[in-house]
């Protein structure tokens, strides 16, 4: 049984509450209080073997703590997440990106197991970040890419198994 440590980051109103919600629990929670920040676990059985999933949803502006940095040393997995409908979100998350590969001894570990992810994909008509811009960074980084609605649960489920399956792999 694989016990795994994943990582949610991004800007704040991107979703990632949500998102973890959504996947954990089955519900959507529009109003979660922002400034809360947990770890969910959750059993996941993929090609019959069984994971333990250890999440942390990140939260507030304090995103470069120590702390923070203890747990993205520890996590084998990071989910990336920026909203379809803010640009700034998009830039944010390359900030992200750096700061973990920056953490991360990949030449001990290699590169770690990363989902770009852009959500809030129900709201089509206020968005301003394409498809095709999300793929194109996640082509730079060799990493899995998805849109998702934690509204509507697309995709959802798909973000932490893909995930699982790159971590496993390693
Ligand atoms: P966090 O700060 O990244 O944890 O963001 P939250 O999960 O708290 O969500 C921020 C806001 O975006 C809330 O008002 C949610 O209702 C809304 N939201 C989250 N996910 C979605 C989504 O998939 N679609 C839409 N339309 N709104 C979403
Ligand atoms: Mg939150």
């Amino acid at each position: 049984m694989g016990d795994y440590k994943i990582c949610i980051f991004g800007s704040g109103g991107v979703g990632k509450s949500c998102l973890v919600i959504q996947f954990v629990q089955g519900v959507f929670t529009p109003k979660y209080d922002p400034t809360i920040e947990d770890v969910y676990t959750k059993t996941l059985e993929i090609d019959e073997k069984q994971y333990s999933l250890e999440i942390l949803d990140t939260a507030g502006s304090d995103e470069f703590s120590s702390m923070r940095d203890l747990y993205v040393n520890s996590g084998h997995g990071f989910v990336l997440v920026y909203s379809i409908t803010s640009q700034a979100t998009f830039n944010d998350v390359q900030r992200h990106y750096s700061r973990i590969i920056d953490i991360k001894d990949i030449d001990t570990h290699g590169r770690p197991a990363i989902v770009l992810v852009g959500n809030k994909c129900d709201s089509e008509n206020e968005r301003v970040v394409s498809r095709e811009t999300g793929q194109e960074l996640a082509r730079k980084w060799n990493c899995a890419f998805l849109e998702t609605s934690a509204k509507d649960r697309t995709n959802v489920s798909e973000v932490f198994y893909d995930l699982v399956r790159q971590i496993a792999r390693k």
